[in-house]
């Protein structure tokens, strides 16, 4: 070997060492933990960056007097196998495993495994896991059978609820991937957790300062993970208005009736868990339409649109456009169904939303190509596909076309409609018209005909709100990011994309090192 190719290789080494790196991830619920993932997978292969990672999170309070007893149990056995739920990562608030075991996924297919160990995004290495794992969950949900990969809620009578797992166990499941990963960092990668919250942050040329309550850290990159917040809650409503999540900030204390307003998948359940575990007597269940979700159905056969395509738009791109083609394509599809077609008004407008309700479980459990299950994906993804052909005035024609036929196209959980509709049955739900007014002093609820009411007891299932407004330098010199995403696939995408940025930058900062001969290496 050459004394120059013995040089080289000598201070290729130093120089590895040259180049140190801090990111900052605040929030460690899905979007935090899919950054880790990707920041970590990515700077494997980059042992020439020294990198230490911050992973911000705030304990979680819990409050177990608003617990369930099966709730309660949960718990304590998580305490006793040695998991700590105030200070799980990777599954966030919506994936807590102290909810309850009916607050379960949209479908099978939304549970998407992230196992960075294994190099694994997919559908199986969750389900894989929960096989491993059956006989803790048999313990922790004793009403889920994981072996048919059901659950089943302890009071309810239904036989045979079809469904997907508790939320909550997807939840252990990230924490044990983050756990996981954590214990496979390579030497070169360094993990701090912080256990507070983000409170600000500012950056100046190319260093972030991020802020707690109790340290201020100076890093490179900043990544912004903190999901999902709610609309703030007047301080004279405490005590009768609660928002959806967490579920433990409201329990026994409510009163028998009780107002829940939004009837999303978030609102269903929300109803289903004060019905079934806090011992509401009624709920009513208040959105603009007084309708509601239907359960995810996944068909076995291919469908493929005829009308409602990006390529009929094209040739008249209009809402009034998009609207004749919907019709056309429902009613061609309802025939490919052998169903016959109730009509455009009759789906709209529904009268009698049990028995509709009823007739689609009936129906898709007889077989699960149904138009609806067909033309889910196309209506809900069309104004992507079409939007760029469009004039903005058009735009706004066919997001008002989306949101009309909305409550046939977005789903819920089947479990979750199955006890739905047994308790609607049962009286003990009714879905009504009207809104909540929120600049109200007292709690006000608006129904369609004018009239106002003022429940005891309103919870909120009304969506979410970013965490913290995001003010990041608008230009291509921001070193500060934010991730989250309303899916778990649009939370993977967004991570990866972030991670695959700042590993961009920091690959070009190492060139550029490499090219700088510190003083001590220099000859
Ligand atoms: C009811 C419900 C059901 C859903 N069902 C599905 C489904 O079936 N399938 C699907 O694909 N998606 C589903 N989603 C979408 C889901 O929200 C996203 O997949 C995902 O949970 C978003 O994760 P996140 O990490 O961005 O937010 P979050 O889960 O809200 O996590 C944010 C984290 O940041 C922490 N945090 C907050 N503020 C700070 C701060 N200042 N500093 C540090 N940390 C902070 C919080 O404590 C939390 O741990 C559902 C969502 C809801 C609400």
């Amino acid at each position: 070997m050459s004394i120059y190719s013995f040089l080289w290789g000598f201070m290729l080494t130093r120089w590895r060492c040259n180049l140190r790196v801090r990111i900052a991830i605040a929030g460690a619920g899905v979007s935090g933990f899919a950054t880790l993932g990707y920041l970590v997978e990515a700077f494997k292969a980059m042992p020439s960056a020294g990198v230490l990672i911050y992973l911000l999170q705030p304990p979680r309070e819990i409050h177990t007097e608003n617990l369930s007893a099966p709730q309660r149990d949960r718990l304590i056995h998580l305490k006793n196998i040695g998991i700590n739920l105030s200070q799980l990562f990777g599954g966030g608030h919506v994936y807590h495993p102290v909810q309850p075991s009916l607050f379960t996924f949209n479908g099978n297919s939304a549970a998407r495994g992230f196992n960075f160990v294994a190099q694994r995004y997919d559908t199986s290495d969750y389900f894989e896991w929960v096989q491993a794992n059956r006989r803790l969950l048999a313990t922790l949900y004793p009403d889920f059978a994981p072996e048919k990969g059901q659950q089943r809620h302890r009071d309810h009578t239904l036989n045979d609820i079809q469904g997907t797992t508790p939320r909550g166990v997807y939840g252990l499941y990230l924490h044990a991937q983050f756990l996981a990963l954590k214990a496979h960092l390579p030497e070169h990668i360094a993990l701090q957790i912080i256990p507070e919250a983000l409170q600000t942050f500012t950056q100046i040329e190319q260093k972030v300062t991020v802020k707690t309550n109790t340290q201020k850290l100076s890093v490179d990159y900043l990544v912004q993970a903190t999901g999902h917040r709610f609309a703030a809650l007047r301080s004279e409503w405490v005590g009768h208005v609660f928002n959806a999540y967490p579920c433990d900030r409201y329990g026994y204390n409510l009163p028998p009736q009780v107002t829940v307003v939004g009837a999303g998948p978030a609102g269903i359940e929300v109803a289903l868990h004060a019905l079934h575990n806090l011992n509401v007597a009624q709920v009513t269940l208040l959105s603009r339409r007084a309708q509601s979700r239907l359960p995810q159905v996944e068909p076995t056969e291919s469908y493929e649109c005829q009308w409602f395509t990006r390529e009929k738009m094209r040739l008249q791109p209009t809402a009034k456009n998009a609207k004749a083609l919907l019709q056309q394509e429902l009613k061609v599809c309802y025939q490919a169904c052998n169903l016959p077609y109730p009509g455009w008004d009759a789906l709209l407008k529904i009268e009698d939303y049990s028995t509709f309700l009823e007739n689609y479980l009936q129906t898709t459990n007889q077989s699960p190509n149904h138009p609806f299950a067909h033309l889910v994906r196309p209506v809900m993804s069309f104004y992507d596909q079409v939007k760029d052909l469009l004039p903005a005035v058009e735009q706004i024609g066919v997001l008002q076309l989306i949101n009309q036929v909305k409550p046939l196209f977005a789903t819920q959980s089947r479990p979750c409609a199955e006890l739905m509709l047994a308790a609607l049955q049962a009286k003990r739900l009714r879905l009504m018209a009207g809104e909540f007014l929120p600049e109200q002093v007292t709690p006000t609820i608006l129904h369609l005909d004018g009239t106002q009411a003022h429940p005891d007891g309103i919870i909120l299932a009304t969506g979410f709100v970013p965490s913290i407004p995001p003010f990041y330098p608008q230009s291509s010199d921001t070193r500060c990011y934010s991730v989250m995403g309303t899916s778990l696939s649009s939370v993977h995408s967004r991570a990866a994309n972030v991670a695959s940025v700042i590993t961009r930058l920091v690959r070009r900062q190492t060139l550029h090192v490499s090219f700088v001969i510190s003083p001590d290496l220099q000859m």
